[in-house]
């Protein structure tokens, strides 16, 4: 085969893989490499397909011989194996950026550092209620290189991570959103809050004056961020603290929302997620659907009948009058604070696992006014106990999901709420934040 049709992956998970069928599909000589091990049942896809592949080692002469590589979101930039590649002058690209030269779709695609699974499955949601033919991918489900290998969808939902983003170069997003920008990553960004946020910028970057930019008004490192840039899209703001003349706002408990003279009010206590952070992925969506001139019934309708994801503010049961419920995907102190200030009554808190040098400063106003005990889930809890120990009278340690249920169990009493909603990673004692929610309700299940 010619060599300027060799294309290299690196990374076999989810996109990679889908990226090697596309690549595969459309003449290119792939090749997979992942200096991991691959698992079994992407290896054997990559079999069938007749797609060369390696694990547990990268080679170098097939790589450089690559005329592009495709990179998983998850090898940082620091890689030896990247320096190798960006020294010989091959341009490394994502797997969205690739798949994007594939297909004409519409595109809205969702970042920010919390809320992206979220405001991305509802406004699938919406979309999908109102008759449109809409695939759902980016960080969520099947590979969205895979889709567009296999599906003809008009319009694509897109969760897009930072690390997606960073490769990202030419790819055009229709309808951006960015739901807020808080510390988190920051290792992958030389602990640089600005290339942080110029990463998560980057998903305006090709858009033109028939696109849209849809912000949270109210977040404050979006708005530093947008100063000083300049943006083709329409902008489109949503905010709860003030009024705005176009996007979405609060008025008397009802979202309202404004584009082009049409009206669409919505009470928030008909929103079937709950919660003031949800307030505000739920008119990032309305806006989106808006945007796309979807019925406002349809729109209604739907936002009333999401359910909640798995591990996000999930409820897991309620027993003797206490309800349990499992945030697990809560592995940042920010999206823990937005879980507590949507708690209505009082809370038995599980916390911790592996700190990313969290600062615990933020939370301390709403521990103090809902939280009666801290269970803490980690190896080290030290640190939780420096935070909060002079606020909490009770802080208990405990080293699994089932000695965690049956503790908070216990220091729970009628009308509280065991909330599972941790502002740490779990790689400590669980496999990863999925196998910590799933364990936590399988113990709760069994109280
Ligand atoms: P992501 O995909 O960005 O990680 P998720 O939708 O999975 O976000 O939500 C992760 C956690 O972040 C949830 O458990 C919730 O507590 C919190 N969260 C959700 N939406 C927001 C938001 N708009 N702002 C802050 N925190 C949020």
């Amino acid at each position: 085969m010619e060599s300027n049709k060799n294309i290299v992956i690196l990374g076999a998970g989810e996109s990679g893989v889908g990226a090697a069928y596309l690549a595969q599909q459309q003449g290119y000589n792939v090749f997979v490499s992942d200096f991991g091990a691959i698992a079994e049942h992407y290896k054997k896809q990559l079999t069938d397909w007749n797609i060369r592949f390696e694990e547990k080692q990268h080679t170098e002469t097939e790589i450089l011989n690559a005329v592009e590589v495709i990179k998983s979101p998850g090898i940082p930039e620091k890689a030896p194996i990247i320096k190798k590649i960006k020294e010989n002058g091959i341009p490394v690209i994502s797997e969205i950026e690739f798949a994007g030269r594939y297909t004409n779709a519409k595109i809205v695609g969702i970042t920010g550092s919390n809320g992206k699974t979220t405001t991305t499955s509802l406004t699938y949601h919406i979309l999908k209620n109102a008759g449109l033919n809409v695939g759902l991918a980016g960080n969520i489900g099947k590979s969205f290189a895979y889709q567009v290998a296999t599906e003809k969808f008009d319009i694509y939902v897109l969760e897009l991570s930072s690390f997606m983003l960073d490769d990202m170069f030419r790819f055009k997003v229709d309808i951006a959103v960015l739901l807020n920008i808080t510390p988190d990553h920051l290792d992958r960004y030389d602990y640089k809050m600005e290339n942080y946020a110029a990463s998560k910028f980057r998903i305006s970057q090709n858009q033109t004056a028939d696109s849209y930019f849809i912000y949270c008004a109210d977040d404050p490192e979006t708005v530093k961020g947008m100063q000083g840039r300049s943006f083709a899209a329409k902008l489109l703001p949503f905010s709860i603290e003030k009024k705005v003349d176009e996007g979405a706002y609060l008025e008397d408990n009802n979202i309202i929302i404004h584009i082009h003279q049409q009206l669409f009010k919505m009470s928030i206590n008909d929103l079937a997620l709950q919660g003031k952070h949800n307030i505000y992925n739920s008119m990032a969506s309305g806006i989106t659907a808006r945007v796309l001139e979807l019925r406002n019934a349809t729109i209604r309708e739907s936002m009333e009948t999401f359910h909640a994801i798995e591990h996000r503010l999930e409820s897991v049961a309620v027993i003797s009058g206490i309800s349990f419920i499992n945030d697990s995907k809560a592995t940042n102190v920010n999206s823990t604070w937005y879980a507590l200030e949507s708690m209505t009554s009082p809370v038995v808190l599980i916390l911790g696992g592996v700190d990313k040098g969290n600062d615990y400063t933020m939370l301390r106003d709403l521990v103090k006014q809902k939280v009666k005990a801290i269970v803490c889930l980690g190896k080290d809890n030290h640190r939780i106990h420096e935070a909060f120990s002079d606020i909490v009278e009770v802080i208990v340690n405990t080293h699994s999901a089932q000695e965690a249920a049956a503790v908070s169990y216990h220091l729970a009493e009628k009308g509280d709420t065991v909330l599972l909603s941790p502002a740490c990673a779990s790689f400590d004692l669980f496999k990863n934040y999925e196998d910590r929610g799933n364990q936590f309700k399988q113990a709760v299940k069994e109280l």
